[in-house]
């Protein structure tokens, strides 16, 4: 790889997703990828049913995101399951609200990252609409335990490097198997930790992708939000990558198609 690929993933299709694509990404010309919870948008499943506490974007704003040319809709459940039958469902509404071929190979970010790549493959039956690729989150590939330990101190002591060296292993090269990894922004991390980890991936030239729930605009302590002056210091400091030239900032669709 020529240089660092960072992408942002926002999941479940919450309603702030919207004011972030529009005062945040857009402004700086960033590309990101939007997860859609299908039952959470047409109300069939309720916020509480899957621990949201922020209400849903309304299918004319998904639209409106989708059509705009650095957004990517992707899948992420009709009730939030991993199930071949979910993923189905949401793929159809998905398909219909955006008024898409109802075979339209979506990208799916996995509810609560529980799929594995063997699930993946052993859903190939998924009806004549495969998934493009499959998100999930942080992988270990060794020093588990070491690594295991820096996460959870990384959660009080906010040192970068111990952040960075815990999710060093969520960096790609490539991905032989559909599975993307994925750094799961939580409320504690601070925007030097998350900006730690986007440095590492600069330096090694690896593709790496940024997990968020909510954005709050106003204090939040939900451990699923994360504060929107967070972002954008992590938004900065994507731009000034790539006007440096030295991190390409992509859809995961993007992403995952230059390093399969
Ligand atoms: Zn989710």
């Amino acid at each position: 790889m020529e240089r660092a690929m960072i992408s942002l993933s926002f999941d479940d299709g919450r309603r702030d997703n919207y004011r972030v694509f529009r005062d945040i990404l857009s402004p700086r010309d960033l590309p990101a990828t939007f997860n859609i919870t299908s039952g959470f948008i047409d109300g069939t499943l309720s916020p509480d049913e899957f621990n949201c506490k922020t209400p849903p974007l309304t299918v004319d704003e998904i639209t409106e995101m989708y059509l705009s040319p650095n957004c990517e809709i992707a899948l992420h459940g009709d009730r939030h399951k991993n199930t071949e039958e979910d993923i189905e469902t949401g793929a159809k509404k998905l398909a219909k609200w955006l008024g898409v071929p109802d075979d339209t190979v979506f990208g799916f970010a996995s509810p609560g990252g529980e799929m594995t790549a063997e699930a993946l493959d052993s859903m190939e039956n998924y009806g004549r609409r495969g998934l493009l690729y499959m998100r999930c989150d942080m992988r270990i590939l060794r020093q588990r335990r070491l690594k295991l330990f820096a996460r959870k101190v990384s959660r009080i002591i906010k040192f970068p490097p111990i952040y960075r060296y815990a999710f060093s292993d969520t960096l790609m090269t490539d991905c032989p198997d559909r599975t993307v990894y994925s750094d799961l922004v939580l409320n504690g991390n601070t925007a030097s930790q998350i900006i730690s980890l986007i440095n590492l991936a600069v330096k090694k030239k690896a593709a790496l992708t940024l997990t968020f729930h909510t954005i709050a605009f106003t204090d939040d302590d939900d451990k699923w939000s994360w504060s929107a002056e967070k972002l954008e210091k992590v938004c900065d400091r994507l731009v000034a990558l790539r006007d440096g030239g030295k991190a390409d900032v992509l859809t995961s669709a993007e992403l995952y198609e230059r390093i399969r």
